[in-house]
Order: structure tokens, then sequence, then C-alpha cells
């Protein structure tokens, strides 16, 4: 997991200010003194997001572990589709049944021979 920034109490402050106190993923209104609440990454850093203000935006604890679960799956699939784009992908180790690969193959007649 990459490094954050730390927020200062100032920054927060101006966050929830700037988000007229509601949770950027609910909607709903923030009660700072009854429910704890978190500065959060809208664009996850995993995803390329920045980790500066114009990323952050105050949700509910329990929204931002919702939206975090969320986009691990996100996240996962991002790593995925990079090592495919790089080539870096390692080849099945599981050949196609009958395939060019594998051990057996099917004859037209549908007879299955050792290759
Ligand atoms: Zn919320």
């Amino acid at each position: 997991m990459a490094a954050r920034r730390h927020i200062s109490t100032k920054a927060r402050v101006q966050l929830f200010a700037d988000h007229g106190g509601r949770c950027h993923i609910c909607g709903g209104k923030i009660d700072g003194i009854h429910e704890r609440w978190d500065v959060e990454h809208v664009i996850p850093l995993e995803l390329g997001g920045a980790d500066d203000p114009l990323n952050w935006a105050p949700a509910h604890v329990a929204c931002h572990k919702a939206k975090t679960k969320k986009d691990a799956a996100d996240i996962g699939r991002a790593r995925r589709v990079h090592a495919r784009h790089i080539g870096a992908k390692s080849p099945s180790r599981t050949p196609l049944p009958y395939g060019r690969k594998s051990k057996l193959k099917k004859k037209i007649t549908g007879e299955v021979v050792p290759r």
C-alpha cells in the first residue's frame, strides 16, 4: 500500500466545510459528534488517484469501509489487466482439452488418441 500524506486538523476542517459536512459516498450529513468519519480518496491511490485535497473527501467510516471493499475488487482487476498488458502474465499451465498443447488429441471421428 502506498504511503499516505498526513492530513492536518486544519485541512480536515477545511475539507469538511468544502463538502458541506456531507459524506461524499451516501450524501448524508455527517454528525461529527455522534458519527465517526474519515477523509478518504475518491479515486483510490492504487487506481492512480492523487494524494491531494482534490481527491480527498469526507465519508462516514461505515460508507468508507464498504467503498474500500468494492475498490479492492477494482484494484485487483486493474493489476491483472496491467500484467496482461505488459505481457507479464504467466502462460496457462492447463492446456485446453485436446488442444495443440494437450497430450491427447481428438480425431475428426471422435476417437481420442495420444499425441
Ligand atoms: Zn455516508
